[in-house]
């Protein structure tokens, strides 16, 4: 029974460790609360799963991407966005967005690959609710464009600071609005035309140029079990990132697009996953 719940419980205690470490090491109570609030989001939604509710992963992506976006975005003024990762980079200060992206985008994803993009992320929480589910159409070549997104992002802030721009802190602000606006108007665009709710992740997104590298490496991952499968080919059917999923090499074809969503492990009609 307990062995069961596990996972959830060992969810919470890696992100109770980062909370009370950040907590007494920075002697911020903020981070007590902000990385245990997360951690039990997270240890919610997968015990959830483990009841078979069936919006389990939905609970967790609401609960986390709203508190980010609407709490630390909008009510605490952070720029959680790649641009405040860079801002926070730049002036050499470890707080906000450089710990949030040290944790949930660079080093996190060595354990839990894109748990953040199956969980977390604010953009995919509205992505979500749209009704392309899976992909209706074959993975496009232009992967290219989250690699401009991304340089555009690092030479915007760049700008601003060889400029000496005054005020920096409304501006990454209103980067932050004007940021999500355009995140959500060219990713809901993206999904009715490419009939596809995760076609921004897969072409778009400058943060998976951060994750799909350390992703490769991750801990957590699908694994199939070929004494079980059969070869039905569902799990590949409904996958919304089109990952090779009874491959079990880390080269799988679009190994580091798996967001963790165990849509695929739901559907297995062998329990082969
Ligand atoms: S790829 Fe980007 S937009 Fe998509 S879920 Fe991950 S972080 Fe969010
Ligand atoms: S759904 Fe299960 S049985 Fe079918 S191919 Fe995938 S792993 Fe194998
Ligand atoms: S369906 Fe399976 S392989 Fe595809 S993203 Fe979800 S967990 Fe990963």
């Amino acid at each position: 029974m307990m062995k069961k719940y596990f996972f959830p419980a060992a969810m919470l205690v890696i992100f109770e460790t980062i909370a009370v470490t950040l907590w007494l090491t920075k002697d911020n109570l903020f981070y007590l609360f902000n990385f245990s609030y997360i951690g039990c989001s997270i240890a919610a939604g997968l015990f959830l799963f483990i009841r078979k509710y069936k919006h389990a992963r939905r609970v967790t992506q609401l609960l986390v991407g709203m508190y980010m976006l609407l709490y630390l975005g909008l009510a605490c003024n952070e720029n959680m966005q790649i641009e405040g990762f860079w801002y926070y980079l730049f002036t050499g200060v470890f707080e906000a967005a450089t710990i949030h992206y040290a944790v949930a985008k660079i080093f996190g994803p060595l354990i839990f690959g894109r748990g953040w993009c199956g969980y977390a992320c604010w953009t995919a929480m509205v992505l979500d609710f749209l009704p392309y589910k899976v992909p209706g159409q074959p993975r496009k070549k232009i992967g290219w464009i989250r690699y401009v997104v991304f340089a555009a992002s690092l030479i915007f802030v760049a700008a601003l600071f060889l400029a000496r721009a005054g005020n920096m802190e409304k501006i990454m602000f209103w980067a932050f609005i004007v940021g999500n606006v355009l995140y959500y108007a060219v990713g809901i665009a993206l999904a009715v035309l490419f009939k596809d709710n995760r076609a921004f992740c897969k072409y778009i997104c400058p943060i998976t140029v951060f994750l799909k590298p350390m992703s490769y490496f991750a801990l957590l991952r699908i694994q199939c079990d070929t004494n079980k499968c059969v070869s039905c080919g569902k799990c590949k059917r409904v996958c919304p990132m089109d990952v090779d999923v009874t491959d079990n090499s880390r080269k799988r074809k679009n190994g580091t697009e798996c967001i963790l969503c165990f849509e695929c492990v739901k559907n297995c009609p062998r329990n082969a996953l």
